[in-house]
């Protein structure tokens, strides 16, 4: 950008604790978006039935130095913004936002206020200050189907992963994680994400369970993401971690858990938080035990959501939970494919792509 045409406007969550510097020009700037479906490449299982294809927004920023893009795509059923929220909040900023209007949309939070942040510029410099690579998880599909995954992904080298639990009996499913640790080697690690469909019982029997097993990881909401109580009488009750992922969308939902003392895991889905510099600097700030994670993504928010894991990794940092792509039917819009490290260079390829007009 030029000197002299260039606003540095300032903008933030909590301005005065938090300050986040966005390069926008509300001069010459223009706001636009559009729409889009894209089909998966196989349905994706959820507890709302199955997901065929995904939605969201890609925003265009425009100025004079050319246009910066990013995405706004909410996960239907968990919790976050719905489609018509974002639309209308962007039908709100128009195509020549103020700042005052910008500000108070970042500090809402959510999908919208991700993207808003995302046309920052530092993202890069969030990789390129981070470390050479972050280790990565790999997904292991829930039931039987996870014994057809779990090979490959050794072959490839992952050594931590993730296999979605709370589908099928209980009893099945505990029978085949036996199973499962058995076909891994020493120092492989495991995490059940059961996404709060576990009631007390249920989650006291796994628990037991998992307790003679060193190599869980974690286990991701066992339990509802509202039942505060259970979740932390589990946590406090076991020597299993917990994670806490449907239950921390945003800023407000991490300052409640970490009020309240949970001693666990935080599973950060960037795309749904927010403003992701102030995401950065919350959890540099209170140092929380935290795995960042996609939230399927098209490459356009990939990017920033892989910066965040560039910015909160290195040293002890869990492996991302960002090993979803392929994940649609025209490859052009995926991110990085799953490998158990994600090179500092694969996020940058990814950037130089997109910066050459390419989504
Ligand atoms: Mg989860």
């Amino acid at each position: 950008m030029q000197e002299g045409i260039t606003t540095r406007v300032e903008i933030g969550f909590d301005f005065a604790r938090n300050p986040v510097q966005v390069l926008l020009n509300p001069m010459t700037g223009q706001l636009s978006y559009e729409r889009y479906t894209l089909p998966f490449r196989a349905p994706l299982r959820t507890a709302h039935g199955p997901w065929v294809s995904r939605e969201g927004f890609w925003l265009g920023w425009k100025t004079e130095s050319g246009v910066v893009r990013s995405e706004a795509a909410p996960i239907p059923g968990f919790g976050g913004m719905s489609m018509a929220e974002i639309q209308a909040g962007l039908e709100r900023l128009g195509s020549e936002p103020t700042e005052s209007d910008l500000q108070l949309a970042m500090q809402q939070g959510g999908e919208l206020a991700f993207a808003l942040g995302s046309l920052n510029s530092d993202w890069r410099d969030w990789v390129q200050e981070g470390p050479d690579y972050v280790p990565v998880a790999g997904l292991l599909p829930a039931g039987r189907a996870a014994f057809e995954r779990v090979d490959s992904l050794l072959e490839l080298g992952f050594r931590t992963f993730k296999w979605k639990v709370g589908v099928g009996d209980p009893r099945d499913e505990q029978g085949m994680l036996d199973e499962l640790l058995g076909a891994m080697p020493d120092g492989a690690r495991v995490r059940l994400d059961a996404n709060g469909g576990w009631d007390r019982r249920t989650a006291e029997r796994w628990l037991s369970v998992c307790a003679d097993r060193p190599n869980i990881e974690f286990i991701e909401q066992p339990c509802a993401a509202d039942a505060v109580d259970l979740l932390l009488g589990l946590a406090r009750d076991y020597p299993v971690t917990l994670a806490l992922d449907e239950a921390v969308l945003g800023q407000a939902d991490f300052v409640r858990w970490r009020d309240l003392g949970w001693p666990g895991v935080y599973v950060i889905k960037p795309a749904l938080w927010g403003n992701p510099c102030d995401l950065i600097t919350t959890m540099r700030e209170t140092k929380a035990d935290v795995v960042i994670s996609s939230a399927l993504e098209t490459r356009v928010g990939a990017r920033v959501t892989l910066a965040v894991a560039f910015a909160l990794g290195g040293g002890e940092a869990r492996a991302a939970g960002v090993g979803v792509w392929p994940l649609f039917v025209d490859a052009t819009y995926d991110g990085p494919h799953a490998l158990p490290f994600l090179k500092r260079e694969a996020v940058l390829a990814l950037a130089d792509n997109l910066a050459e007009g390419s989504r």
